[in-house]
């Protein structure tokens, strides 16, 4: 069965687009960390990152640094973390995560929640941005 994300690329599932290109894909996370957490997957579904194409690992990096650059200045923060950890949804993704410090990136932090209408601003910034 196709994986939850490749299910949000065909657009089966909704989401909060920010890009897309011939091979990688861009969203918000439904459970942001922060305000402006995107999810950065490449299309193929390939459960570990370390298990992809060595082109395919590049694109996918270079896509995933030019959502970074954009998210940067859509988002005011010190940073972006950047981080795979890929334990509950078997399809590569990078969390590019805007950061003020290193508690920033603890995944035990409590979720931010966002309307509808905030997720779509916050996204429709970031892609102004590319
Ligand atoms: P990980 O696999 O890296 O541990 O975490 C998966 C991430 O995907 C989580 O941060 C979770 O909030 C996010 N996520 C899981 N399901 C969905 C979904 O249906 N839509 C979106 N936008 N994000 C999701």
């Amino acid at each position: 069965m196709a994986s939850i994300f490749s299910r949000i690329i065909t657009g089966e599932i909704p989401c909060y687009k920010v890009a897309e290109s011939e091979t990688c894909f861009a969203f918000l996370d439904i459970n942001p960390l922060a305000k402006g957490h995107v999810l950065v997957v490449p299309k193929i579904e390939v459960d570990y990152i370390f298990d992809l194409e060595e082109e395919t690992y590049i694109e996918f990096q270079l896509f995933a640094k030019n959502i970074a650059i954009a998210l940067k200045k859509a988002i005011p923060c010190e940073r972006i973390g950047v981080t795979v950890i890929g334990l509950e949804v078997p399809h590569t993704h990078i969390h590019l995560i805007p950061i003020n410090g290193v508690n920033d990136m603890n995944f035990t932090n409590k979720k931010i929640h966002f309307t509808k209408e905030e997720f779509e601003e916050i996204a429709s910034s970031i892609a102004s941005f590319l």
